[in-house]
């Protein structure tokens, strides 16, 4: 890190707070300031509320506007990371300055709409096409699990725009207007009660070419840029819980396994067992955040993946089996009954939520082959429909 950079970024946020007091300064336009600086992501280019420096200067400016009780976007990781990251990436210079700091200022909602009924592990099968209509694009098909999908403003679309080459190369991302009459959205229910994705379907619904991501069949490196930024961010809510942290689900087993389960020596060994992985999974982490920040993002977002949340879903039995008995009554959706109310919250939701994040992103199983593949060597997955038109690839439905 060039102490230089690190001056200049300094220098900026406190101009930034002093022409804008948080105190008195409306929300959004602080936000555009922090963009106009440079400060929203400092490793976009100049101009395009970045720097050209390292994702590490985020972080400081991140950190000092924080102490500063300045407000951050609260663009989520849809919108902040995998849709920044691909506009900043592919897009044109008129996407990026209509959207950017739109995407800054958390005006718009957005969700991801990549999965389809018969392409998920397989996104580039997808079937949902985009047939050129002038200066628009229409669409028709069916996406499914799009994340958040019901309240949003904006989707991030990927569909098939020439059906008569390979899958990957015949596809195109879009930003799409999700209040409009082609667009019909039908929530779905998960196993712990909660509606948190839906389908999406499409008939006739219009995106406009300006509003296009990247060049015509492209789509395939645009869909790699958000995935990378997606992986990325999975950060380790449940991993960085192997220190003890009030509040988070490791120290909640702890906790439990105290008071429960620490004169069995069954348990005690059960403990430890998830205990060491929790604190492995967390040094992982660290590294793979370390690496990521200074511009150097390896296979390690794969690893922290596949670890972290496979490392969530043992913690949450870990809690389920301390609680013993108690872990059958749900006298109220996602909370404990009884005298550990409050401090037990959540061990129920954490426990039927807990599978779905070994899925989201790419499951446990496609993370396992890009490691087999790219870290290990080994040799690659079966493709039968490599090289194949995509319109010629045998498909269900
Ligand atoms: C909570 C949640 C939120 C989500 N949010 C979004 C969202 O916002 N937008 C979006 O587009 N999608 C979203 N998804 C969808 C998610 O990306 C897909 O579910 C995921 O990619 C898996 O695809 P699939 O469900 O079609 O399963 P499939 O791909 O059909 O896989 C079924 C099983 O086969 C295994 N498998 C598949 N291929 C291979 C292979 N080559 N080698 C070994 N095993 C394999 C898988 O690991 C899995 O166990 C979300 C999913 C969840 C659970």
């Amino acid at each position: 890190m060039s102490t230089t950079d690190e001056e200049r970024v300094r220098a900026l946020i406190a101009q930034v707070l002093a022409e804008n007091p948080p105190a008195s300064t409306p929300t959004e336009d602080f936000l555009q300031a922090r963009y106009d600086a440079g400060l929203a992501w400092t490793w976009f280019p100049e101009g395009f509320g970045g720097l050209g420096l390292s994702p590490k200067m985020q972080t400081i400016a991140d950190h000092a506007f924080e102490d500063a009780g300045a407000p951050n976007t609260r663009a989520g990781a849809i919108g902040y990371m995998m849709t920044g990251s691909a506009i900043a990436t592919h897009g044109s210079d008129d996407l990026k300055r209509r959207f950017l700091p739109l995407i800054y200022r958390s005006g718009p909602v957005w969700c991801q709409l990549f999965s389809e009924p018969g392409a998920g592990s397989d996104i580039a099968g997808l079937s949902t096409r985009a047939i050129r209509d002038g200066d628009e694009w229409l669409v028709n098909g069916q996406k499914v699990w799009s994340s958040g999908a019901m309240t949003s403003d904006w989707g991030l679309l990927i569909a098939r725009t020439d059906p008569d080459v390979p899958k990957h190369d015949g596809m195109t991302m879009f930003l799409l207007d999700m209040h409009q009459p082609g667009v019909e959205i039908r929530p779905l229910r998960n196993i712990a009660g909660t509606a948190h994705f839906a389908e999406t379907f499409f008939s006739n619904a219009r995106v406009a070419d300006a509003n296009r991501i990247g060049a015509v069949g492209e789509g395939w490196r645009v869909v790699l840029t958000t995935l990378m930024a997606e992986r990325l961010n999975f950060n380790l809510d449940v991993a960085g819980a192997g220190a003890p942290r009030p509040g988070a689900p490791m120290e909640r087993a702890r906790e439990l396994f105290i008071e429960r389960g620490r004169h069995d020596p069954a348990r005690r060994e059960e403990f430890m067992r998830v205990w060491s992985m929790a604190e492995i999974v967390r040094l992982g982490n660290r590294r793979a955040d370390d690496l990521a920040k200074a511009g150097n993002p390896g296979p390690e977002g794969s690893i922290g993946k596949v670890t972290s949340t496979e490392l969530t879903k043992k913690v949450a039995n870990l809690t389920m089996s301390l609680l013993g008995a108690d872990a059958l009554v749900l006298d109220h959706p996602y909370a404990m009954p009884g005298e550990n109310h409050a401090r037990f919250e959540g061990a129920h939701w954490d426990f039927l939520a807990s599978p779905s994040n070994t899925i989201m992103g790419g499951t446990s199983e496609i993370q396992r082959n890009n490691i087999a593949e790219r870290v290990l060597g080994l040799p690659s997955d079966v493709r039968l429909d490599k090289g194949i038109p995509w319109r010629d690839v045998p498909r269900n439905g």
